[in-house]
């Protein structure tokens, strides 16, 4: 598998390969490159990134930490399920451990909540 590691702006071009002893990686011009390609190669993770309904606005949302790839469309069903009903901002979080493996759903935008009924 080729790869172009993600971890700094230089972009090295990796070889991944999984062996009887692990992985085997190469092109790599530092650990960091390593651990990459490893990681892609057995169990691929991302930031998810998307929207939460709330009265009158899609509120943009996204984990705190990677989550594994494989979960992603449950993930997003769960977040599309949801509707915030209550004000945030940046960085609040707005789902405790969603994976079952500590991501949390934080908010990447304020949101001023419902609005007042009088
Ligand atoms: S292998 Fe190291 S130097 Fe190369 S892109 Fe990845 S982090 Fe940067």
């Amino acid at each position: 598998m080729e790869l172009v590691c993600i971890e700094c702006p230089r972009g090295c071009l990796l070889s991944a390969e999984k062996t009887e002893g692990g992985v085997s990686v190469s092109g790599n011009f530092c650990p960091k490159g390593r651990a990459y390609a490893e990681a892609e190669i057995t169990e691929p993770r991302r930031v998810l990134t998307s929207t939460i309904r709330a009265a009158g606005a899609m509120v943009p949302v996204r984990t705190d930490r990677p989550v594994k790839k494989s979960m992603i469309f449950a993930l997003m069903k769960k977040i599309r399920a949801a509707r915030l009903t209550h004000a945030v901002a940046i960085g609040d979080t707005i789902m405790e451990n969603i994976d079952g493996e500590g991501a949390n759903v934080v908010a990447s935008a304020s949101y001023g909540g419902e609005p007042c009924s009088i």
